[in-house]
């Protein structure tokens, strides 16, 4: 199995095309305020819950505990943002944190934002990063599968459904989650402004009411970086985290 390739996977940008030119072209000749606001809920279905709470918070930190069904639940969820296998986030994220804003980096900003934002660097993973999931048999198969399940998925979808809500429930929040992951990996790591915890590395807290409203937490980055196992970037007092609360609330066990 070829892990953590997924970046520089043939199928990926093609794709990632793909979903821009359906979302641009059903944006421009069959918008709809119903369709948007669909759009945004399942967004936070695959980015919220999926991604960060799931991929990020869970499987790559273990920051909490959850049951069974939570946990697959969450593995589900994560596959429809289109980044690839869960596999490859979890050790992609863990070199972005053993290594920050160094050459060994995968996506530190000063290899080129516009690198970043699009995956355009070749990325491979030590099997060392993930020695723990290796043996995990989902994590395995939709590393081994996930580009065919992706568009079997989709065709099927579209051929049931119609294309419309296709490109609503899921282009839409794949190319929106592009540039939130963007937004994090680029601009929370610019080195500009305060940076609350001396992390060693360019991760800043971005505190605007715009980052809170947009990340929900997630712009609490230098945090992060100071506590990674810690489910929730809340560090001090006025300081505000959605994910974290969300999984104190619905998903941490003791
Ligand atoms: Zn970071
Ligand atoms: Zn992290």
């Amino acid at each position: 199995m070829r892990i953590g390739s997924y970046h520089i996977h043939h199928y990926h940008h093609p794709l990632l095309l793909i979903q821009h030119a359906l979302l641009l072209w059903v944006l421009y000749y069959h918008f709809s305020i119903e369709g948007i606001i669909i759009g945004l809920l399942a967004k936070e279905l695959f980015k919220g819950l999926g991604d960060e709470i799931g991929a990020h918070r869970y499987f790559t930190h273990k920051s909490f505990q959850t049951t069974k069904f939570k946990e697959n639940l969450l593995i589900f969820l994560h596959f429809f943002n289109m980044q690839g296998p869960l596999l490859s986030y979890i050790g992609i994220h863990r070199m972005h944190h053993a290594f920050s804003d160094t050459e060994k980096d995968p996506h530190t900003p000063l290899k080129g934002k516009f690198k970043v934002l699009y995956w355009l660097n070749p990325i491979s993973v030590n099997p060392s990063m993930i020695r723990d999931y290796l043996k995990d048999s989902r994590l395995r198969f939709t590393a081994k599968w996930y580009y065919e399940l992706y568009v079997g998925f989709s065709v099927i979808f579209i051929m049931l459904f119609g294309l419309i809500p296709y490109v609503y429930i899921f282009s839409f929040p794949v190319v929106l989650g592009l540039y939130l992951n963007g937004l994090v990996n680029i601009y929370c790591h610019d080195g500009r402004g305060e940076q609350d915890s001396h992390t060693g590395d360019n991760s800043r807290n971005k505190k605007s009411w715009l980052m809170r409203f947009i990340l929900k937490g997630g712009n609490l980055h230098n945090n992060h970086h100071a506590l990674a196992s810690n489910y929730t970037t809340e560090h001090r007092h006025g300081e505000y985290d959605f994910f974290g609360r969300v999984i104190k609330k619905f998903f941490a066990i003791q």
